[in-house]
């Protein structure tokens, strides 16, 4: 690990003493979230905000997500010392670095050249160990599975059955369902082999999920 100002982690414990004020209550969870360099993350033009609640634009015209969003979703997903995650959207590689934290196998997929690229490069400059996809997050990746979460970082239509089914029985899909403006987060609890279980969990703005791999500038 990199050495980083005391400020640097001053500002990261108000964050998460926010995040508890907030209503998150899972320890590992907070303490994941005050053990990641969510500054090293960021465009360098906003690392003054960096442990802001707040989501920020990173490259290609995406965002790495809001402290608050991350909490939540990572609260809802349950996860256990090394277990198996596919996570859908790399993106900055924030959310992973919380995952690994809490010693859960990652798997990512980013359908964006540019952001597998750079992500990977900085995971594994900070240590962090993941496996990095660049492919399709509507496909999954079953011959990594099943998993025991899967975590969607854009906003969907709708869940693709392919991914309910690359997860364990008693696994958790998390995913922000819905249109570009709001989503509702949702969790699907695989009960057993063909029974899931759905409960929402309030409304979220993301980037939306797109299908196909991005070589471009193009969104
Ligand atoms: N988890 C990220 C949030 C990134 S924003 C973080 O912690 O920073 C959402 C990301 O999902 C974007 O990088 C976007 O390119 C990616 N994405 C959108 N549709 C996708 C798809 N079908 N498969 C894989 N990644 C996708």
């Amino acid at each position: 690990m990199i050495e980083e100002s005391f400020e640097a982690k001053g500002r990261r414990q108000r964050l998460v003493s926010g995040l508890r004020e907030k209503g998150i209550a899972d320890e590992a969870v907070l303490e994941a979230i005050n053990r990641v360099p969510r500054h090293l993350f960021m465009d360098p033009a906003f690392l003054n905000h960096a442990y802001q609640d707040k989501a920020f634009p990173i490259s290609a015209g995406q965002t790495i997500s809001q402290p608050y969003t991350v909490a939540v979703q990572t609260s809802l997903l349950k996860v256990g010392k090394r277990d198996k995650v596919l996570e859908i959207g790399t993106g900055s590689g924030y959310q992973a670095a919380v995952l690994i934290e809490m010693g859960v196998k990652v798997y990512t997929i980013e359908r964006q050249r540019e952001l597998f690229q750079k992500s990977q490069t900085l995971l594994v400059s900070l240590g962090y160990r993941a496996h990095f996809f660049l492919g399709d997050g509507y496909e999954g990746k079953p011959q990594y599975g099943p998993y025991d979460g899967i975590i969607i970082t854009a906003a969907t239509s709708h869940v693709p059955q392919k991914l309910l089914e690359q997860l364990k029985p008693g696994g958790r899909l998390v995913a922000p369902v819905g249109d570009s403006g709001s989503q509702v987060m949702t969790l699907y609890t695989r009960t057993t082999e063909n029974d899931y279980e759905k409960t929402t969990h309030g409304h979220f703005a993301f980037v939306p999920m797109l299908p196909g791999i991005s070589n471009g500038n193009a969104k």
